[in-house]
């Protein structure tokens, strides 16, 4: 598929004459190919999502939603599409790229509720006729860029929700899914939403640094590593924009021996090889009281070992490659250095020597040191690592030392131990009895530490990150 920007209303080639080509991940035939967007291309989009934003946030707020709920509509009919699209660009099984898919459309529907709500406050003034009252504002060109793992779903948590407020949107995908994009952003053509109010770039570094630094791009919203993250948040701050972060993670499942193990188990395995690992929210470390820690270990092997890995395409396929050959050797490198420090590697630990594509078996190893390499950094891929711990204050201690603190999971049977973990855990997201992956739409995503910068999105949340707050007196 020849890929192209959206811009302005208009398809065009990116200007640059560099071509970015994408192979799946389990064949290497090509999928896609595009011209990578230059600074030209970038300034292009501002200008348009500019000049459209006056008219569209002058659009009723309910009938911007009525426009959201018929692209709602379009990405329901062309629901298995876009999923066969993803499976295809990017490995994701089919059962988990339709779940995405569904996240996006949930998003679109809820959005075009909120064009019927979008709630100020009127307050009692302290003095006599006046009225005090708050009304929420637009605030202007967005800047959306999204990571390659949820190429739907993530970017529809930063698009929707600011298209129902009023502003208009600059989106730069991964510059692995073009193709995914592409069909995307043919979804909102074709649902109507009017001309430059959402514009698509495939860029690379130069569209981002454009993006992030133009002043008329007044908030970024980042999905990326933390490291860029910095970098994002550095460059966006000398023009004192906004910029909400979802960065990394190194996301824990603490097990206490009281918890139904085969509950824990099947939760553990879901949410560390599931996407092969590569979710910001993907569970990599276990935290496992020393009691049950033979009992436990020997169920997740032995879940693990049931793993079906393989084409995404194949039904009953549990765990697709991984997104590249560079993220196989990411997790070689990973494995070289567990043995190097002495710890064992208990399932998995090499990548698939007979299968063509960038496989990488689920891996668990154990035990694991709490100042290893292996418990410290994101590895977003299939690697878990099992921690011992003495006991649930242990287990705490062990989770919130790690720099992220995105998602959490907790089983236990015990509702005090559920509600002290609860209070307790620092980090965004919080499960009990469920593994660390699998965060709805109707609540805030986000997380604390080097996670993020505060800023939520989904959910209510949302709609404080994508709007400015105008508080109001009328004297009468
Ligand atoms: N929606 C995903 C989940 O909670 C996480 C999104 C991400 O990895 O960026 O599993």
């Amino acid at each position: 598929m020849n890929c192209k920007n959206f811009i302005g209303g208009n398809w065009k080639a990116g200007s640059s004459l560099e071509v970015i080509e994408n192979m799946n991940p389990v064949n290497f035939e090509k999928v896609s190919e595009a011209n990578i967007s230059s600074a030209d291309d970038v300034l292009e989009a501002i200008q348009h999502a500019e000049a459209a934003f006056y008219k569209w946030k002058s659009i009723p707020a309910p009938n911007r939603g009525e426009i959201l709920y018929r692209i709602g509509e379009v990405l329901k009919e062309r629901k298995h599409k876009l999923a066969e699209l993803i499976t295809l660009e990017i490995g994701k099984t089919k059962v988990e790229a339709e779940g995405e898919v569904q996240e996006a459309i949930d998003m679109a529907y809820y959005m075009a509720g909120e064009g019927r709500r979008m709630f100020g406050q009127t307050i009692p003034s302290e003095l006599p006729n006046k009225w005090a009252m708050s009304v929420r504002e637009p605030v202007g060109v967005i800047g959306a860029i999204s990571a390659f793992n949820f190429p739907v779903a993530v970017p529809s948590w930063k698009i929707f929700p600011s298209l129902i407020l009023g502003n208009t949107v600059i989106w730069k995908p991964s510059l692995e899914t073009s193709a995914i994009s592409n069909e995307f952003m043919r979804c909102f053509e074709e649902g109507g939403l009017p001309p430059g109010v959402l514009n698509l770039i495939l860029g690379g570094q130069e569209a981002g640094q454009t993006i992030v630094e133009d002043p008329r791009v007044v908030h970024i919203s980042f999905t990326g590593s933390t490291e860029t993250g910095r970098k994002v948040y550095q460059q966006a701050a000398g023009h004192l924009k906004r910029v909400s972060l979802e960065l990394g993670g190194k996301n824990a499942v603490i097990v206490l021996k009281d918890a139904n193990l085969e509950l824990a188990a099947d939760g553990v395995v879901w949410a560390a090889f599931g996407t092969s690992g590569q979710r910001c929210t993907s569970a990599s470390r276990v935290i496992v009281e020393e009691e049950i820690y033979e009992a436990f270990i020997e169920k997740l092997i032995q879940k693990t070992s049931n793993l079906t890995v393989g084409d995404g395409r194949n039904d009953g396929v549990d765990v697709g490659p991984l997104i590249n050959e560079n993220a196989v050797q990411k997790m070689e490198s990973y494995i070289a250095s567990a043995k190097e420090s002495g710890s064992e590697i208990l399932h998995g630990g090499k990548r698939y020597q007979k299968k063509q594509g960038h496989f990488f078996q689920p891996t668990i190893i154990g035990p694991v040191d709490s100042e290893n390499r292996l418990v410290k950094e994101e590895i977003f891929g299939p690697i878990l690592s099992v921690i011992k711990a003495e006991d649930f204050n242990h287990a705490l201690q062990i989770n919130n030392a790690s720099r992220y603190g995105l998602s959490t999971a907790l089983f236990t049977k015990d509702v005090n131990d559920a509600f002290k973990g609860i209070r307790e855990m620092d980090t965004g997201i919080v499960y009990v009895n469920h593994g660390t992956t699998g965060a709805e739409i109707q609540l805030p995503f986000g997380g604390t530490k080097d996670t993020g910068n505060g800023l939520r999105e989904a959910g209510q949340a949302a709609l404080d990150a994508f709007s400015e707050w105008k508080s109001v007196y009328v004297d009468y």
